[in-house]
């Protein structure tokens, strides 16, 4: 009977093992950590977005110019296939906000123990605490495993499940490149995804902890507009961080640090025109004419953005709000629909969501997600040159990719 190496027990090698065995065929899933599953167990704030009820087309518009690549894949198995999977096996779903599907527990747990039961019941061997540091061939044809330790061991087909390298510390620390690559295989060039941005000054310190929600945030170049994104906004110790963070984050290169002078802009009160922010203001200051300036802003700003509001606009704190004069009413609605901070930088990979770039699609078989190069050796998950923003897109393609591969041993 064909011997299949799994390498790496996460979404995408889980996925592909119990399919594998489900089939009838002998195999082995390798993982180098205690337990299997260690990212899962954290997505979405430990609740796993398991996917997106979007359509094919926009799911596949999430990925960008690459996207293309996964037609193959979705159509064999997609949003409706996965969430019947889990369905099946007991683990009820929902829908929130976005499209974005969870399990009703809300307990990424969940998710892992279900897999890692499944493909104990499937006959899957799973090895625990055990990395493997190359993959042999004969011939450009898979022929087996190297362990760090030394140890062999044969196969006759390898689905590399290795991810990207965020988070090292769940197992994902881009070992799955340097053996590809080792190989033959082209890796187009890894960054950081999905991740936040630290800022000048200290600003963000004195907002660190703060959330806004329902805002816009854009982010300039050289005082040049470029994106926008609406939504929710975290201030760190760094910097900001959260979902549009997270999703501005993918339009922006490490190189346009070096070459432009970013900046984002947040629009504190985007449902608001300039002019109906403007009449707003001017009935706040009449109505509350006795109270001073700093006493009314509480109306208008979460407490922590007050004292960074007056020491902005200039605009006295004990001043009483009749003698506000229009040029500091102006001063107000223009800071609350351009609050800037100076953005100098990603957050260091290990701290993205997920990895840009990875093994080119090129050279991988978009229905099995076989190599092109190596018979027998199957590429999936987060190593490959995918990457989507966060709603359970990128869940979804580690799943169809493991699951074509499982299919396709
Ligand atoms: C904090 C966080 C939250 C996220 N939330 C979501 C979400 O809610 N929805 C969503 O769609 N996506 C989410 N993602 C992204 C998603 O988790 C990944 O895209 C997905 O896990 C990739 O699956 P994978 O199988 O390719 O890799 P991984 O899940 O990273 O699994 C790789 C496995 O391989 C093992 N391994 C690595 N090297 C070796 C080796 N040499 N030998 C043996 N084993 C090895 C690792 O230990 C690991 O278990 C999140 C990511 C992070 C970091």
């Amino acid at each position: 009977m064909k011997k299949i190496i799994v390498i790496g027990g996460g979404a995408s090698g889980l996925m592909a093992a119990g399919i594998a065995a489900e089939r009838g065929l002998k195999v082995i899933l390798i993982e180098k950590m205690n337990g299997v599953g260690k990212k899962l167990a954290i997505t979405g704030k430990g609740r796993c977005n398991i996917t997106n009820n979007c359509n094919l087309k926009q799911f596949i518009q999430e990925f960008g110019k690459n996207g293309r690549f996964l037609y193959q894949a979705f159509s064999r198995f997609f949003n409706k296939e996965l969430i019947d999977f889990f369905e099946e096996k007991g683990l009820q779903t929902k829908v929130e906000r976005g499209g974005r599907i969870f399990p009703v527990s809300d307990k990424a747990k969940d998710v892992v123990d279900l897999l890692k039961k499944w493909n104990i019941r499937n006959g899957v061997k799973i090895f625990y605490d055990a990395e493997v540091s190359e993959i042999l061939t004969k011939e450009s044809s898979i022929s087996g495993i190297r362990f760090k330790d030394g140890q062999l061991l044969e196969a006759d087909n390898i689905i590399l499940s290795t991810g990207g390298s965020s988070y090292p510390g769940t197992g994902s620390t881009g070992d799955g490149f340097i053996m590809v690559r080792k190989l033959g295989h082209t890796i187009n060039r890894i960054e950081p995804a999905l991740v936040p941005f630290n800022c000048a000054g200290d600003t963000h310190l004195e907002l660190q902890g703060l959330t806004l929600k329902n805002i816009r945030a854009s982010i300039w170049f050289d005082g040049k507009k470029k994106f926008e994104e609406f939504g929710d906004l975290l201030f760190t110790h760094f910097g900001v961080s959260g979902p549009i963070i997270l999703s501005l984050s993918r339009k922006i290169n490490r190189e346009d640090f070096s070459n432009h002078r970013i900046e984002i802009s947040i629009d504190l009160k985007p449902a608001l025109t300039e002019q109906t922010l403007d009449e707003r203001l001017l009935r706040e200051l009449n109505q509350h004419g006795k109270m001073k300036f700093k006493a009314i802003l509480k109306f208008l700003l979460p407490r922590k953005m007050i004292p960074i509001c007056i020491k902005n606009t200039k605009i006295s704190s004990d001043k009483l709000c009749h003698q506000i004069d229009s040029s500091e009413r102006k001063r107000m609605k223009n800071w609350l629909k351009d609050f800037r901070l100076n953005i100098t930088g990603f957050r260091p990979m290990k701290e993205a969501i997920v990895t840009a770039g990875g093994v080119s699609l090129k050279e991988i078989n978009p229905k099995t997600m076989e190599s092109k190069k190596i018979k027998g050796l199957y590429i999936v998950g987060e190593l490959l040159d995918l990457d989507a923003n966060t709603g359970g897109f990128n869940l979804q393609a580690a799943f169809s990719t493991g699951w074509c591969a499982g299919k396709s041993v």
